[in-house]
């Protein structure tokens, strides 16, 4: 019996293996030959619950091949990272992100923000955050028009490291959020060193909300830290509408969820743009 369901283990463990392998060439392909042809970038809003105004949109990768089509940003940006590739790729989403902001301008000067995702091994790269100020410049954008999201976890490795990195974004302009909180342990003593002005409450703390008291408790709880600590505060995935109006009441004005908007194609963030009226936080 034991014999046997080591065998089958085995098995899983190649086909796993296979699995990874043939994803990593793919990834390889995708990147080095042709990544404007196989990867696109979909835009979600976030509003004010208060106002409905749109405040921000938030820039998400996708990988459209065969292969690529069932996997998430988080598994393939984390194959690019290992495959050596990240450069390549950062360089080819941050000149398409900066390249679609063009269009959006004039909401821009009207405090639209832009936010993109950064992960570790991309805001420690230093020849990558050289390049994505040079890249802002070369399109004539402000950088104090984008947002940078980074994970809690990938703060706290190195937090020294990681604060000297954020510091030198953020002086250029980019304001730093600090994305999936509530999901791991919070070293809030570090978190006070880097230059953070928003957390964005993660789904899955905001998942299932209405159903618990228990996770409502802990929300209060993150609400009235992120109050006392003076930071702005986004939940996302709000998929209903008794979820958002209690985060409201709540104090927890910023929203994005599927109840707004699913991440949409940049054309129809256009026409959002061209009926909602954009809105700084207050
Ligand atoms: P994230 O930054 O926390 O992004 C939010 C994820 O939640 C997105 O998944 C979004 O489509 C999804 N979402 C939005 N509203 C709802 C909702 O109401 N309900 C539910 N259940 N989900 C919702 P997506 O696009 O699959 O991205 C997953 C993660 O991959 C992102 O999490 C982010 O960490 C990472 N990622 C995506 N694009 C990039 C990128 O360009 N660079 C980096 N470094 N990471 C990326
Ligand atoms: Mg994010
Ligand atoms: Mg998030
Ligand atoms: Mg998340």
């Amino acid at each position: 019996k034991a014999k046997e369901s080591g065998r089958n283990q085995y098995r899983f463990y190649t086909s796993e293996l296979n699995r990874d392998a043939h994803m990593m060439m793919n990834l390889r392909q995708s990147v080095k030959a042709s990544v404007e042809d196989d990867f696109s970038i979909v835009f979600q809003p976030w509003f004010s619950a208060r106002s409905g105004g749109i405040i921000g949109i938030e820039a998400l990768t996708r990988w459209n091949t065969e292969v690529g089509n069932d996997v998430s940003p988080s598994v393939f940006i984390k194959q690019i990272e290992e495959s050596g590739l990240i450069i390549d790729f950062s360089r080819w989403l941050f000149g398409e992100v900066f390249r679609q902001s063009q269009q959006w301008r004039v909401q821009l000067e009207h405090g639209l923000k832009i936010s993109i995702n950064l992960s570790e091994r991309q805001f420690l790269n230093d020849e990558l955050t050289d390049e994505i100020i040079r890249l802002a410049h070369k399109y004539n954008l402000d950088p104090s028009w984008f947002v940078l999201e980074v994970k809690e976890k990938a703060l706290l490795a190195d937090p020294e490291r990681a604060a000297r990195a954020l510091d030198n974004l953020n002086r250029q302009g980019f304001s730093i959020h600090l994305d999936d909180f509530g999901t791991g342990y919070s070293a809030l003593m570090h978190l006070q060193n880097m230059p953070i002005c928003c957390i964005k409450i993660d789904q899955s703390c905001v998942k299932d909300l209405m159903a618990l008291e228990s996770k409502r408790r802990i929300m209060r709880a993150v609400l009235s830290l992120a109050e006392s600590l003076e930071l702005g505060i986004i939940a996302e995935g709000v998929e209903d509408k008794d979820t958002s109006e209690w985060l409201l009441e709540h104090g927890c004005v910023l929203q994005q969820g599927f109840l707004f908007s699913p991440p949409v194609e940049p054309v129809e963030i256009s026409g959002i743009l061209d009926e909602l009226p954009v809105q700084e936080p207050d």
